[in-house]
């Protein structure tokens, strides 16, 4: 069985005044729409997340992405039905769970029980009940409506795709607010699981306050430390922070010697405690013969995203006589906070010299440490 998690966040809207749609906006320091994709791309039931933007989304969806693997990004439509319409044609396999991007957290628990009730009816969604008293709100409050067979339906939905690709083929009258609308008005049964109130969506401002405070309960601070050193040789321009720099000599090493990145990505890992990059990355092992380290910064965030971390802030120093890094030092942050996907504003590179002494300060070579501030659920 294959399953697909499709993630529709094409809404313009952001409900609460100026500022990006709500899917791009960040909570914990991360963006809505990389929470959704973490918590779905996590399950090891779930083969393949893909994710529907709205049209001129692409390069916002690109940031909040920073490099998840969603393959290409669909372009949704008007209305959300549309965008799924889209997001159903772009896909394959047996199963698709449909998901709003506004719905960041999704509890594994909540995906095993769709995709157990998948195996006896075709459609199969997560509901709770409704707690509050419900009436008829006019001018004045209305006539009291009964709650007891009331439930309020969640995303993710999860269906046999060809039987869901049906019931929108012959849906007609008004957009329909979610899927399960659409597989009952094509005769489907629809099994109703458990849901979980970590799933309602984002809609107020209290909804934000409220997840940022859950994720602060849940996550604890870490932080880690990183050091390297090259030593200079050959020819320049010399690579640091990602940042091609002139210089007359270059730095020696296996990869593209770039201490920088190399400090930082040993902050990160520290952090997260899995170990170092030489571990992750053996200077004996010829894939990473002048490999652009970017990689390697790049794969440890990856760590820590599955590990379902947060990064918070990374701070480096580069320590040299030469060449001045003071007029390159905003482009390695920019570029810094491209790989992370973070805002820049998350990012210091600084600089200082060793007073002419040690074998920095003669001249020898160039050596950078980094501290990085990451969260992380508690470890048994
Ligand atoms: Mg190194």
């Amino acid at each position: 069985m294959h399953v697909t998690a499709l993630i529709v966040a094409a809404g313009s809207g952001s409900r609460m005044g100026d500022g990006p749609p709500k899917q791009y906006r960040r909570i914990g320091g991360k963006p809505v729409l990389a929470h959704a994709v973490d918590a779905l791309a996590s399950h090891a039931g779930i083969d393949a997340v893909r994710v529907v933007i709205g049209s001129g989304q692409e390069a916002q969806a690109a940031e909040a992405l920073g490099g998840r693997d969603v393959g290409p990004l669909v372009i949704g439509g008007a209305t959300r039905a549309d965008s799924v319409r889209a997001g159903l044609a772009a896909i394959a396999g047996d199963i698709v769970l449909v998901h709003d991007a506004a719905r960041p957290f999704c509890p594994a628990p909540v995906v095993d029980r769709l995709l157990a009730a998948l195996d006896s009816d075709p459609a199969a969604v997560p509901v709770l009940p409704v707690a509050d008293t419900l009436a008829v709100g006019l001018d004045v409050l209305g006539a009291p409506v009964d709650r007891a067979d009331l439930v309020r339906v969640q995303t993710p939905q999860a269906f046999r795709l060809r039987a869901l690709a049906g019931a929108y083929a012959s849906w007609s009258g008004p957009a329909p607010t979610d899927e399960s609308t659409v597989a009952r008005r094509a005769g489907l049964r629809v099994a109703m699981v458990e849901g979980d109130p970590l799933l309602d969506k984002l809609t107020s401002a209290a909804d934000w306050a409220r997840a940022e405070q859950w994720l602060g309960t849940r996550l604890i601070a870490r932080t880690g430390m990183g050091f390297d050193v090259h030593a200079f040789a050959g020819e320049g321009p010399l690579t640091m922070g990602g940042i091609a720099i002139p210089h007359e000599r270059g730095l020696a090493g296996h990869s593209d010697a770039d201490v920088v990145l190399h400090a930082i990505t040993d902050a990160l890992l520290g952090a997260a405690g899995l170990g170092d990059i030489g571990e992750h990355f053996p200077p004996s092992d010829p894939r990473w013969k002048g490999a652009a380290s970017e990689l390697f910064l790049a794969h440890a965030a990856a760590l820590i995203r599955d590990a379902g971390g947060i990064v918070d802030h990374v701070d480096c120093t580069v320590i040299c006589e030469e060449p001045k890094v003071a007029p390159h030092r905003l482009a390695m942050r920019a570029n810094v906070a491209r790989i992370l996907a973070l805002p820049e504003s998350a990012i210091s590179i600084k600089a200082t010299t060793t007073e002419r002494l040690g074998f920095t300060g003669r001249g020898e070579g160039i050596a950078a440490q980094a501290v990085a501030t990451i969260r992380m659920e508690p470890r048994a």
